[in-house]
């Protein structure tokens, strides 16, 4: 059977990364890696938060469609690698895709069994504090991101699911019932499978 195509969204600093590395540690979901032309913040690893591309690097992969999606976001590109989503998922691993809502948009209509996940901040003022807590942020990058959540928001309505990120644990939790839920979830070519192998062994029991 295939993976789950998990895909989070949620404006910047609404904590999306750490929300899905916990959930990575704890059970066995991978995080895709995307790729991104933009400068690593202190502590990140290439290759483990980000591919780090130069911008000539980032348009040969676009050239050569090494891409499911790809958007640019405050000057900065930002893409998911396709065959590394496509093995995973046909190898039966549930993989988890950290993307912002417009390439969320895109990645429904090439996979339309993915699942969509919504991950909000408690409020617009906590969202405010965190960015100014990273500090990697001018006052008027700020705004600019602070208004971009806001019309982030409105795209809840193209989700399955939200998560308000208060706690980290509680958000880890949610995550893992609404994987579990999408794994006993009966879809067209579930129930076949179901109805054949019963069938299967109702043979076997026979003979
Ligand atoms: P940051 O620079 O804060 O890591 O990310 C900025 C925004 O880009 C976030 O909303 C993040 O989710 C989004 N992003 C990261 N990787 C991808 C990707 O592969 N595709 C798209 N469309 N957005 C991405």
């Amino acid at each position: 059977m295939e993976g789950l195509l998990l895909v989070v969204s949620g404006p910047s600093a609404t904590g999306k990364g750490t929300v899905c590395r916990q959930l990575v540690n704890e059970t066995d979901v991978e995080l895709s890696v995307s790729a991104t032309t933009r400068e690593p913040r202190p502590g990140e690893v290439d290759g483990v938060d980000y591919f780090f591309m130069t911008e000539e690097e980032f348009v040969k992969t676009i050239e050569e469609d090494g891409f499911i999606e790809h958007v640019e976001n405050f000057g900065r590109r930002y893409g998911t690698p396709l065959s590394y989503v496509k093995s995973k998922i046909s190898s039966g691993r549930d993989i988890i895709l950290e993307i912002d809502v417009q390439g969320a948009a895109i990645i429904k209509e090439k996979f339309p069994e993915c699942i969509l996940i919504f991950l909000l901040p408690p409020s617009i003022e906590e969202l405010g504090a965190r960015i100014r807590r990273r500090g990697t942020e001018t006052k008027e990058k700020i705004a600019q991101r602070l208004s971009k959540a806001q019309q982030e928001i409105e795209c809840i309505v193209n989700y399955d699911y939200y998560i308000v990120n208060n706690e980290v644990e509680q958000a880890v939790e949610d995550m893992k019932s609404i994987i579990k839920a999408e794994h006993h979830k009966l879809c067209k070519n579930v129930s076949d499978q179901i109805i054949n192998s019963f069938k299967e062994e109702k043979t076997d029991a026979l003979s």
